[in-house]
């Protein structure tokens, strides 16, 4: 029999079994609170600082519980590291033979019918598409699972498998005839027989949340919950309790419906020309906003003039095709799969242009990016339908990440989850973050809303990147700031001879550009919001985080500003109660890129001086790392001059640090 002191103890089972394993007291603090939490059938709260092995903390109190458990994670990417990696990890420390289930969203699985149809087809968009499909037929004809990250020598991001998957639109169902050895299916049998499923936020809303047909039985059937990353589930969960309708969606539709009518309706011209029609009035909605991007709510859209006209055009052309389909979906299943897409697209075209229900207030707002254009209906509040989930029956729920508390208070995340009630646990990162960090806040900059803002962050970022040799992330809360930084770091390096490489978010994908910045050991890497968070890069080649402004949320983001005058309209102060809290999460994950061993050491600069100027500065430094404070360069150059030596320099970092820096 297990207990986790002696588990987690220096001669324990970890210790024996896991290589580089250390025993951590927060670790067991963090596996004591989830086995409490499991056995009350409760929900908590835990925020578990960086290096605190929080992943090990909860799976093994859930193993051992012996109960159905699914786990779901941010990202692919940490759904496969914690399934190929910590998942049996801890199932060798604990001899554990549970049966464990990875599963993906369907768009990773072969569809044996569009593959087969689309073969047949022959029609591609670009050139090698075929035959990267003759191999994607190969390898459907081999493999047991279906997953594309298995196709060995065709790359996951080929063109040719939009031709080779299904969609919840275009999948038929118990009606298709490949049911029976369908991989999307197989997989959901085998999550639903499995005791750990590892799945990710995206699919947990969309299939297990909102019941997917295949998944609806496995949510009812756990008895522990475990959402990690949790501080993003109030963002994910609104963008699923919420509609989209794209434009993308609309041509997809259009397309098929061209396809089947020539294939199985050659008789039914009609067809043909309503879906070149829909294809039409969607391209010109496009259109009707010559520039990009803009977000825009409904009630705004007056400004655009071609809009009204456009969105009529749109709306006669859907109801035409989907009248047209409807005569013709008993010929053919596909036929009437696009007549039930567009009975569907209808009813959230209808839904997106309704007046808002008062008992479930969304704003209803418009995007749109370089050729798509996308209608969202977002609610303001998710808490009443997220919280009430959490209750309905008698299952544990563990939510944990780095960053959930604002210096240990969790009522920012309670309020937007809707979980008062729940348990809290804060345990501290066990590193030393007087010794390992310098936290620098450079003196006179400019206010962070002047237009010389981005010059005077380079200028202030030159000094410390000589010091450090590189070594760099330059994190931006804005694409345009990123972009102007660009060149001017660039003219910069040249003019001092400086041979550090300037990657640039965009330039190449996230992955490659983070394998290019640890194999270089002295690049500098420009990102904005996709590198604030969810990038471990442990070691030397990571020196320096610099953080251009406070990561508040555009007020004029259309969601945004529809909760701040939902929040005034309450009587609430929508400043400290939701902007505030907001960006001290975001920047503690921002910040939280440069630590990652206890080995590391390195610098956190942040530009804007509102974090040593305004009151509410305290607020968010106090949610930062406790790093030796600066606000002198000199500091930053001994604490890069002396590798051994501690930044803790008398005089500039007396405990307790004051607020003004
Ligand atoms: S059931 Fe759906 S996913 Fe499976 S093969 Fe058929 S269409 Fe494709």
């Amino acid at each position: 029999m297990f207990d986790l002191k002696s588990l987690f103890s220096p001669e324990g089972a970890c210790a024996t079994v896991l290589p580089g394993w250390r025993s951590r007291p927060q670790q067991l603090a963090m596996a004591e609170a989830v086995e409490r939490a499991i056995a009350d059938n409760s929900v908590l709260l835990a925020e578990a600082g960086t290096g605190t092995g929080k992943t090990l903390a909860y799976l093994i109190p859930a193993l051992l519980s012996g109960g159905k458990v699914v786990i779901s994670t941010g990202t692919k990417a940490l759904q496969d590291q914690l399934f190929h990696r910590d998942l049996p990890a801890a199932r060798r420390a604990l001899k554990s033979p549970v049966k464990v289930a990875l599963l993906k969203g369907r768009a990773n699985y072969v569809c044996h019918h569009h593959l087969q149809r689309n073969l047949a087809d022959g029609r591609f968009a670009h050139r090698d598409d075929a035959a990267w499909l003759q191999k994607i037929a190969r390898f459907a004809e081999t493999s047991s699972s279906g997953d594309r990250a298995e196709a060995e020598g065709i790359p996951e991001d080929a063109t040719a498998w939009q031709y080779a998957i299904s969609s919840r639109d275009t999948c038929l169902g118990s009606e298709c005839s490949h049911f029976k050895d369908c991989f999307v299916m197989a997989a959901r049998k085998a999550a639903l027989d499995a005791e750990v499923v590892v799945v990710n936020h995206h699919l947990f809303f969309a299939d297990l949340w909102l019941k997917d047909e295949g998944v609806a039985e496995l949510l009812p059937a756990c008895n522990t919950v475990v959402l990690d990353e949790a501080h993003q589930l109030a963002e994910t969960a609104a963008q699923f309790f919420g509609e989209t309708l794209s434009t993308a969606q609309l041509l997809d539709l259009a397309g098929d419906t061209k396809r089947l009518a020539a294939v199985k309706a050659g008789d039914f011209p009609a067809l043909r020309r309503a879906a070149e029609d829909l294809a039409k009035v969607t391209r010109d909605l496009r259109l009707a906003f010559p520039q990009n991007p803009v977000k825009s709510t409904i009630a705004e859209l007056a400004r655009y003039d071609k809009w009204p006209d456009a969105l009529k055009a749109l709306s006669s052309a859907l109801d035409e095709t989907a009248k047209l389909l409807e005569t013709q979906a008993e010929r053919d299943a596909d036929l009437k799969n696009c007549f039930e897409r567009a009975q569907a697209v209808q009813a959230t075209l209808a839904s997106w242009q309704r007046a808002d229900d008062p008992d479930n207030p969304r704003v209803h707002w418009l995007e749109t990016t370089l050729s798509s254009l996308l209608l969202h209906a977002t609610p303001l509040s998710v808490g009443a339908m997220f919280g009430a989930k959490l209750t309905e029956r008698a299952q544990a729920w563990i939510l944990t990440s780095a960053t959930l508390a604002v210096g240990g208070d969790f009522t920012h995340l309670k309020t937007r989850l809707g979980i008062e009630t729940a348990e809290t646990l804060c345990v501290d990162s066990p590193f030393d973050y007087p010794r390992q960090g310098v936290l620098y806040v450079p003196q006179g900059l400019p206010a962070p809303n002047t237009p010389d803002f981005t010059d005077a962050v380079v200028n202030a970022a030159l000094p410390v990147l000589e010091v450090s040799r590189g070594r760099a992330f330059i994190l931006f809360t804005s694409l345009r700031a990123l972009e102007k930084a660009r060149g001017l770091l660039f003219d910069a390096f040249k003019a001092r001879g400086w041979d550090y490489p300037l990657l640039v978010q965009g330039d190449a994908p996230k992955n490659e550009l983070l394998a290019r910045f640890q194999k270089a050991g002295n690049a500098v890497l420009l990102g904005s919001q996709s590198f604030w968070e969810g990038v471990d890069m442990p070691g030397d080649a990571l020196s320096v985080v610099i953080i251009d402004k406070l990561p508040f949320q555009p007020p004029d983001d259309p969601v945004v500003a529809a909760r701040i005058a939902q929040a005034e309209k309450n009587g609430g102060k929508p400043f400290m109660d939701y902007q505030l809290p907001h960006a001290a999460i975001s920047l503690k994950q921002g910040a939280g890129r440069l630590i990652r061993t206890e080995t590391d050491r390195g610098v956190l600069m942040i530009c804007d001086t509102r974090l040593a100027d305004k009151p509410y500065g305290r607020l968010l430094l106090n949610a930062l790392p406790a790093m030796t404070r600066t606000r002198k360069l000199e500091v930053v150059e001994r604490f890069f001059a002396s590798p051994l030596a501690s930044p803790v320099i008398e005089g500039e970092a007396a405990q307790p640090v004051p607020h003004v820096l």
